[in-house]
């Protein structure tokens, strides 16, 4: 499980400036944005909160999105 209180400090580094930038949690593996759509995965429940990231499973449905997330290359 990933920490709660850090749960509500994260935002999305692409939206945080203009927006809120906020993350919904789904499925505990994803961190989604609710502005913009990226999506973060979490791995081995450290959220990792790239936009190379974010933007790669930016067009995936949610429902598509693959749990657990793999690790990032
Ligand atoms: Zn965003």
């Amino acid at each position: 499980m990933v920490n709660s209180e850090l749960l509500e400090i994260l935002r999305c580094p692409v939206c945080v400036k203009e927006a809120k930038g906020l993350l919904t949690l789904t499925r505990e593996s994803w961190l989604v944005c609710s502005t913009c759509g990226r999506k973060y995965p979490i791995v081995e429940d450290i959220p990792v909160m790239l936009i190379t990231e974010g933007d790669k499973w930016r067009e995936q449905e949610v429902s598509a999105l693959p749990v657990p997330p793999p690790y990032p290359n």
